[in-house]
């Protein structure tokens, strides 16, 4: 990596990517030093121009960011970080700092939606099992949903709590792989139950 910053007068974009779902998730300005320090930490470290110092996202909220990669772009007056975000990574509790106030969001299942999303549009379905699932069709994976049912129901009456929980888990996410199957998101789903609630 050959990343110039003084030739780019002092401060240098930062634009940060999560490095699963791909989303932009905020924008910052890096210096030589801060650049130094997500590298050193793998926490990444702007300088703040408000603040005047440099400034470790998540220092306060422990919302931390963690490093996965760093890019240059084309003539090396922007960088590109990919990174893991530890929580929320706006201020205002949004994932990002560009998404809609009244977006609904499920926080880590909402995440877990935009992956299985881009699995159903780009993925090779000889490396992800949920593109190949998205290959063999809806019949294919409502049967799934139905047998993952199926066995929540049959680990309910023993008492293994593991095997129950962990048979929940496999339930509830092949029914988000059916939801977006059928061109849904678990929002529309609440928002029937919200309406009914009424
Ligand atoms: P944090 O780094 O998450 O502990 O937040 C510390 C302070 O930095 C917050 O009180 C905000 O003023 C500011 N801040 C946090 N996240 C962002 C963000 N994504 N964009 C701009 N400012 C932020
Ligand atoms: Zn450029
Ligand atoms: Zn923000
Ligand atoms: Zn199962």
């Amino acid at each position: 990596m050959n990343i110039d910053i003084k030739s780019a007068h002092g401060l240098i974009p930062a634009i940060i990517q999560d490095s699963e779902t791909k989303n932009v998730l905020m924008l910052g300005y890096m210096n030589e030093e801060s650049l130094q320090k997500t590298i050193e930490t793998q926490k990444v470290t702007f300088f703040s121009r408000s603040k005047q110092r440099l400034w470790t996202k998540g220092e306060e909220s422990g919302n931390f960011l963690e490093l996965v990669d760093i890019k240059n772009d084309c003539d090396g007056d922007t960088l590109l970080i990919q990174a893991k975000p530890v929580g929320p990574t706006c201020h205002t509790g949004a994932d990002t700092c560009w998404q809609e106030p009244n977006h609904e969001n499920f926080g880590f299942i909402s995440n877990l939606e935009t992956i299985i999303k881009d699995r159903k549009e780009n993925a090779n379905a000889d490396k992800s099992y949920v593109a190949s699932l998205f290959e063999k069709g809806i019949n294919k994976i409502a049967q799934k949903v139905g047998e993952e049912a199926v066995e929540v129901v049959i680990e309910a009456k023993d008492n293994d709590d593991d095997l129950f929980l962990n048979e929940s888990a496999d339930l509830l996410f092949h029914y988000l792989i059916l939801l977006q199957a059928k061109g849904f998101q678990l929002k529309d789903v609440i928002g029937i139950l919200k309406q009914r609630h009424k």
